[in-house]
């Protein structure tokens, strides 16, 4: 069974600032197996997973959904990740095999994956009918600083936050995840200020995590409530029987349409990177079942 993550939340500075502690290590291996990703790809889309799932964590519903995308003019294009109320999520980058060389600090050029010009935008559907639209503009690429920015522009939420991902040798993530304070409405400038100097111990995050889990770095900044543990996951909505209805919807016109000219039917997800086929024998299937169902 494939490992799950894990994120911690609780309250710190007498109940005025929400910390969160998100362990990342088993999500990013199973986006490294699914998309074979570069180092630096797994790095990038593994701090927008972690974003992600503490994104996510404030999700009211677990059928309730949100919807990550970093558009920037690096190397990688397109970053994507998907998650929703129960922390189940998924992910892709448009250039997965992209690579680039190590910076002068020796760590992995996020920045210049990821690009410094382009936005971040997240769509997050509570499933009341309008879904909750946020862009902001990148401002480094190293994807922490570009959410810190979007949480103070488009939710009005200040927070402080560090993500990490680190990569072995061989490819694997050993460390990944993020902390993220945020002050609740009305803190006190003796938590803001409190803030402003914890989160500069934490620039090297995944070491950490690597080292003493989610749950050591909680216990050293003394939490005041109940610590809530959830378990974020790699999980892709897609399925055979999800296409096979899919296919239903377009019609039997269509379907025959697309079999005549390719002599299958081919469905990609890009989430998981699974490919469907569906020949025609499998087609006439789908509509044969949907015709006895009429009776
Ligand atoms: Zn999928």
């Amino acid at each position: 069974m494939q490992k799950k993550g894990k994120l911690l939340k609780t309250l710190i500075c007498g109940g005025e600032v929400s910390l969160a502690v998100c362990d990342m290590t088993a999500v990013v291996n199973e986006a490294i197996r699914r998309h074979h990703l570069s180092p630096v790809a797994a790095a990038a889309l593994g701090r927008t997973m972690s974003a992600t799932a503490y994104l996510c964590s404030w999700l009211k519903e677990e059928k309730s959904s949100l919807s990550v995308t970093i558009d920037g003019d690096g190397v990688g294009g397109k970053i994507c990740a998907v998650g929703d109320g129960a922390l189940r999520l998924r992910g892709f980058v448009e250039h997965p095999d992209a690579s680039l060389p190590p910076r002068k600090d020796h760590k992995l050029d996020v920045g210049g994956f990821v690009g410094r010009h382009g936005t971040l935008t997240v769509i997050r559907d509570d499933g009341d009918g309008i879904p909750f639209v946020g862009t902001s503009a990148l401002l480094t690429g190293e994807i922490a600083e570009d959410f810190s920015a979007y949480f103070l522009s488009s939710e009005q939420r200040p927070t402080a936050l560090a993500l990490g991902v680190r990569i072995g040798t061989d490819g694997k993530c050993l460390g990944a995840g993020g902390i993220f304070f945020q002050p609740l409405p009305g803190a006190s400038e003796e938590c803001l200020s409190f803030i402003e100097g914890a989160i500069g111990k934490y620039s090297n995050i995944s070491l950490l995590i690597e080292e003493e889990g989610a749950e050591g770095i909680l216990a050293g900044l003394s939490p005041e409530t109940p610590i809530e543990v959830r378990e974020p996951y790699f999980k892709c909505r897609c399925s055979r029987r999800r296409i096979s209805s899919l296919i239903l919807s377009l019609g039997r016109h269509e379907a025959e349409e697309i079999l005549k000219e390719q002599g299958k039917i081919s469905v990609y997800c890009h989430y998981c990177n699974t490919a469907y086929d569906f020949t025609k024998e499998d087609v006439e299937t789908i509509f044969s079942k949907e015709g006895k169902h009429e009776k």
